[in-house]
């Protein structure tokens, strides 16, 4: 392709992408297609020969809009949003065309500052303790995703305690209602247990069974070693007691690892900082500004109070990676703090989305979610057919149909079917209910107003 067909074809996709944007609303929101259709639809083997760009962009509305699942739909209110924005697509743009691989500060310093700088910024945007700054004991980086960054918790949770102990005889504590990352970063990590702890009526870890589990675990001969805090479950978005659990794994010398992966966003609003109190006694702290924060996937955020044992767990320096500025210990390496030795220009699109749309902005936006949220919870409730499966401190609402769990399932699917929107049929303990996340980056009253529409209707 020369520089002029890229050029020109380089429009043709910004037109196309702009297009999406502009009729997404016109697309059944979930996908219709059965298993295989896509797959049919494209030729058992590679060209030989290759095929003009014209043909692979007719392709994109022929082949793969059918298949595609529109979570930028502003009537997206299954699972958690994973946003884009356009600052963040025009950032992932110039990241694809830099290709550069940031894995260690002169691979590119650009890429290696412009992250330290930002997850600074963003220290301060959510109130979290100045020493996870870059130029305090700990510091922030950007991994893949949440499973990553939690993955990489327990291994420095592991290699901490590592002195003559067998990792198949650790334990790792999480509520009953924690992300299933969790328990696969703990397999992953080779940890032999990863213990649930009931939860209280609201979802939120009993710290009075956590106590006592972590007792009869070490009276067994085993080796606690984590515990793990939800700010925001991801069925609920139940909110740990913080206080309490810092205090039982002060106690018990326990990693405290906190998981916030879609709740961390509203953190940049002073007024849900209530439910992360005690950040100062954590050792680490995850959250995904590829959820609510207007940044493409994938973008995740791990900060370590710390960075000594995780740079212990992680570094490894071959022959092929020594450069002067990584001897005179004057910069950040980031291959080693996660697992990949590469490294994507991801921070590009934290910068951008973040001075695009600048930080009042941002917050605005959390609080017009977290209202139409309330809004809807309140409709809810005073609607006799339903009533509020769990509390609703960001903008998820968890309800059900007072009819019992076939009724709740048979509305879930209604809805979903219907291709006017998408949610999210789930079940605790054997109860079924219907989860709304509202938090697309365009959802606007209309768009609640017609869910609620549709809710009735079906109802
Ligand atoms: C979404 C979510 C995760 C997993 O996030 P990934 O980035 O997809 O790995 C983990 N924990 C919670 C609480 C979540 O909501």
């Amino acid at each position: 392709m020369s520089p002029e067909e890229f050029r020109r074809h380089g429009y043709a996709l910004i037109d196309w992408l702009a297009e999406y944007q502009q009729r997404v609303e016109d697309f059944p929101v979930m996908s219709q297609v059965a298993p295989g259709d896509i797959a049919r639809m494209l030729p058992e083997r590679a060209p030989e020969e290759g095929e003009p760009f014209e043909a692979l962009i007719e392709d994109l509305d022929r082949v793969v809009m059918p298949g595609v699942t529109h979570w930028q739909s502003p009537s997206w209110f299954a699972y958690f949003p994973a946003n884009a924005s356009p600052p963040s697509i025009l950032a992932e743009m110039v990241s694809a065309g830099l290709g550069l691989q940031g894995m260690l500060w002169s691979t590119s310093p650009a890429a290696t500052e412009i992250e330290m700088r930002v997850l600074d910024w963003l220290v301060d945007l959510m109130g979290l303790p100045h020493g996870w700054r870059s130029e305090g004991p700990g510091g922030g980086v950007i991994q893949m995703s949440a499973s990553d960054a939690t993955h990489i918790a327990l291994v420095v949770a592991r290699r901490r305690k590592r002195e003559g102990a067998r990792s198949e005889n650790m334990v790792v504590y999480v509520s009953n209602q924690a992300h299933f990352s969790i328990e696969k970063g703990c397999t992953v990590a080779g940890i032999g247990h990863c213990r649930k702890i009931a939860a209280d009526e609201a979802f939120a870890m009993d710290p009075g069974a956590l106590r006592a589990s972590i007792e009869s675990d070490i009276e067994s001969g085993l080796l606690p070693i984590a515990v793990v805090s939800a700010v925001g479950t991801t069925a609920t978005t139940a909110v740990d007691p913080l206080p309490e659990i810092a205090d039982i794994a002060g106690q018990h010398d326990l990693w405290h690892h906190v998981d916030a992966a879609y709740a961390g966003t509203a953190m940049l609003c002073e007024e849900f900082r209530v439910h992360q109190p005690a950040l100062d006694r954590v050792d680490s702290y995850t959250f995904n500004p590829h959820k609510w924060m207007l940044v493409n996937f994938d973008c995740n955020v791990l900060w370590v109070a710390d960075r000594a044992p995780l740079m212990e767990a992680l570094s490894i320096l071959p022959p092929i990676l020594r450069n002067a500025a990584t001897d005179e210990g004057q910069v950040i390496d980031y291959r080693d703090w996660h697992v990949p030795l590469g490294r994507r220009f991801r921070a590009l699109k934290l910068w951008w989305v973040i001075r695009s749309y600048g930080a009042q902005r941002l917050r605005d936006l959390v609080r017009s979610h977290v209202a139409m949220a309330d809004d809807l919870a309140s409709r809810i409730e005073s609607d006799p057919r339903f009533e509020l499966f769990a509390p609703h401190p960001f903008a998820l609402v968890c309800f059900r149909h007072v009819d019992g769990n076939d009724t709740t399932r048979t509305l879930a699917a209604a809805l979903n079917d219907s291709g006017k929107v998408a949610v999210t049929p789930s079940e605790v303990d054997g109860t079924a209910f219907i989860r709304v996340s509202i938090g697309q980056t365009y959802t606007g009253q209309r768009h609640i107003d017609a869910l609620w529409d549709l809710i009735d209707e079906f109802a």
